[in-house]
């Protein structure tokens, strides 16, 4: 069992369309999966309730104190993928917490890579008194097909000292198209979504083990 965190308290670096596709993906290849929404937002609800027969449970937890429960009702599953808050708060630690791995997407600009600073140093400070735990790494998520990561994008990712998803989510239009009917990049003609999320659960689950 693991419980995977998709955090960044930056809003439209990909939280929830990794989350949801990245709990599909595990599913696909053959994992139980629970989706948290722990954004007060709601979007992985709002994505969940737009489709009659998504094979992935969802539960949503509002309060940091409810994400305790999780380490109990994660047993019944393989892996957990909790979709994270915006702005770095009480829930966002609570998540870090409880998690055995941080997925930190960030969108490949250096000003998304600095507003990310808090959230590692947060990061850091915990797996000090654990002993490294959650591991974390970034994704750099949403992409330009065809372009390649910036030197200042590599650099700023550098100084963080934390793994980099050899994986990159591409900006495509599947990715909200399929989330506006509940769906995910497994239930589209897009065969380049699928590999790319696939590739990065690979990664997730190799980082785990
Ligand atoms: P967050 O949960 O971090 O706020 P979202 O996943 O909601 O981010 O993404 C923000 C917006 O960008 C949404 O409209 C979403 O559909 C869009 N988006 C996210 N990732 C991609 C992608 N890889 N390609 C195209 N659009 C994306
Ligand atoms: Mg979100």
């Amino acid at each position: 069992m693991s419980i995977i965190s998709v955090l960044n308290p930056k809003g439209g670096s990909g939280k929830t369309t990794i989350s949801t596709n990245l709990a599909r993906s595990l599913h696909e290849l053959g994992h139980s999966v629970l989706i948290v929404d722990s954004d007060p937002q709601g979007s992985a609800r709002d994505w969940h309730a737009a489709s009659e027969d998504n094979p992935i449970e969802l539960v949503a937890l509002d309060r940091p104190n409810n994400v305790k429960t999780l380490a109990s009702m994660a047993a019944n599953y393989d892996h957990v993928v909790i979709d994270g808050a915006a702005k770095l708060e009480d829930m966002i630690a609570a998540c870090i917490k409880v998690s055995d791995f941080v997925l930190i997407p960030v969108q490949p600009s250096p000003y998304d890579i600095w507003a990310a600073s808090d959230l590692v140093e947060f990061i850091k400070a915990r797996q000090e008194v654990t002993d490294g735990s959650p591991r974390a790494g970034f994704v750099v998520s949403r992409i330009v097909e065809g372009t390649r990561l910036g030197s200042d994008v590599r650099t700023a990712l550098d100084d963080y000292a934390l793994p980099v998803c050899e994986t990159t989510i591409t900006q495509r239009q599947v990715y909200p198209q399929t989330a506006s009917e509940g769906l995910t990049v497994f239930d589209a003609d897009n065969a380049k979504a699928r590999a790319e999320t696939t590739a990065l659960s690979n990664e997730i689950l190799s980082m785990l083990a």
